[in-house]
């Protein structure tokens, strides 16, 4: 058994649907399960739906909501002409209708709580998830829609849910196991879940990578695969550097700090219910099934090249925060760590001298708040506009030369801070946002100039 979690991207028209379901045909007989995303940026639609409707921008709402519902119609009229008078026909009337009302609720309330924005976002999901069961249907395939509300039981945290693991996991082996078992092919919305009174709650961010984690982990299959639009994970973002290459195996910790300081090609905390497991993880690419893509497992690989990748984040804010009325340093440290905690922010980088102490945030939410509340007792500074670029690899500590070759090959940037990280894995910069891709450019020459064959792969744009 494996669990196969499409994206977004891979699912955004006729053309990549059909070659989703062509993929997901050829996989049968190793018994998968499907976990998908909404279709192309649906959930940032119908975000922008919830909101207009709560700014009381009712005709906007409206329009959105209509051309997302267009989108969705075009599709179904592409990929299956006959639906008209089947199931789907019926379960899309449903799904729109329903979403019209809560449109029409919320810009009568003018007000969007987490929990209705969650009822919101998880149609992206539910509606993708009856297309991609109905396509495969009609290639005579035994796919079954499961609802995801009914599988995967969460806190009631709206918009960052949590899974209650045990019960999680009971209700997914109860509900997909039979069905697995009778020869067919369970379709799971990612995303989402519910509480145990049943209020619809969505996982965070990117949560669809951490729902085929939790599937996988609770059947505890023989293989998670994560399909994206790009060949795997990669030695730098190829959205912004044009060459780099697949990195053929990796370790969760690697996989994990790539996707902390910024590689947003897989959820930190996805990683985990499968790696609790031992279960591997791949990820592959589903313009090219045939290639291997990256093989994420505990060991990964141990190469006489310990760099991996270089990630980078942008924009960030850096905080200098200096201590004015000369507080005992435990006191002065204290009182910023419980304001942020207070406000809920989490530095992912922290420089402590005697009387100062500088962070990095990638958020800029409730800042001020932060400021307000720390205006007394020190002297900040903010300084927006910033990034933090990352190299990253396993054994970096090991090898001492690194750290000179990374300050070597951008001798003339401005560097803010550097930060040789607390896991050992990365080496942290943060500079200037318009520093980036030249920093990029020149740490992928210097560390991927002649690589192991056996751990990196060439990447050929559109090959
Ligand atoms: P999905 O919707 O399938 O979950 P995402 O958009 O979350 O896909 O992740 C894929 C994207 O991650 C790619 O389009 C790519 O631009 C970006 N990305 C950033 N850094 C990397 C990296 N190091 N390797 C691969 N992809 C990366
Ligand atoms: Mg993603």
């Amino acid at each position: 058994m494996i669990v196969m979690k499409f994206g977004g991207i891979s699912i955004q028209d006729s053309q990549s649907i059909r070659r989703v379901c062509d993929i997901v045909r050829d996989r049968l007989p190793m018994h998968p399960v499907i976990v998908n995303s909404a279709m192309g940026k649906s959930t940032r639609r119908l975000l922008m739906v919830a909101q207009s409707a709560a700014r009381g921008d009712a005709d906007q709402a409206g329009k959105t909501l209509d051309t997302l519902i267009d989108y969705h119609r075009a599709l179904i009229q592409e990929l299956l002409p006959r639906f008209s008078e089947n199931t789907l026909s019926r379960q899309m009337d449903l799904f729109f209708h329903e979403l019209y009302q809560l449109k029409d609720g919320v810009a009568v309330l003018r007000d969007l709580t987490p929990r209705s924005q969650d009822k919101f976002l998880a149609y992206g999901e539910l509606i993708s998830t009856s297309i991609l069961t109905s396509m495969l249907q009609s290639m005579d395939i035994d796919a079954v829609w499961c609802d995801a509300r009914k599988l995967i039981i969460t806190d009631d945290r709206f918009t960052q849910a949590r899974p209650m693991v045990d019960i999680t996991y009971d209700k997914l082996c109860e509900t997909l196991l039979p069905l697995v078992d009778a020869g067919k092919v369970p379709v799971i919305q990612g995303y989402i879940g519910a509480t145990r009174e049943g209020a619809t709650t969505t996982l965070g961010f990117e949560g669809s990578d951490y729902s085929a984690a939790l599937v996988g982990a609770a059947l505890d299959v023989e293989d998670v695969q994560i399909w994206k639009d790009v060949p795997g994970v990669m030695t730098a973002d190829p959205a912004i550097y044009a060459d780099p290459l697949t990195v053929k195996k990796i370790s969760f910790d690697e996989a994990a700090e790539i996707t902390f300081f910024g590689a947003k090609v897989l959820h930190p905390s996805s990683i985990a219910p499968a790696r609790q497991k031992g279960i591997p993880v791949h990820v592959l690419n589903s313009k090219h099934p045939e290639h291997p893509g990256t093989t994420l497992s505990a060991d990964g690989a141990v190469s006489r090249h310990p760099v991996k990748s270089i990630t980078y984040k942008r924009p960030v804010y850096l905080l200098s925060l200096r201590n004015l009325q000369n507080l005992p340093f435990y006191d002065f440290f204290k009182m910023i760590f419980d304001d942020l905690d207070r406000e809920r922010l989490t530095p992912y980088l922290v420089n402590i001298a005697e009387r100062s102490v500088k962070m990095v945030l990638s958020t800029s939410d409730n800042l001020q708040h932060l400021i307000d509340d720390l205006d007394n007792i020190a002297g900040i500074n903010i300084m927006s506009n910033k990034a933090t670029v990352s190299v990253i690899g396993e054994t970096l500590v090991e090898y001492p030369a690194i750290a000179s070759r990374i300050v070597d090959s951008l001798k003339d940037i401005p560097m803010d801070l550097i930060s040789h990280g607390a896991s050992n894995m990365n080496t942290t910069l943060v500079m200037d946002a318009d520093r980036v891709e030249t920093a990029i450019e020149r740490l992928h020459h210097e560390f991927f100039r002649d690589v192991d064959p056996e751990v990196f792969e060439t990447y050929h744009k559109g090959n």
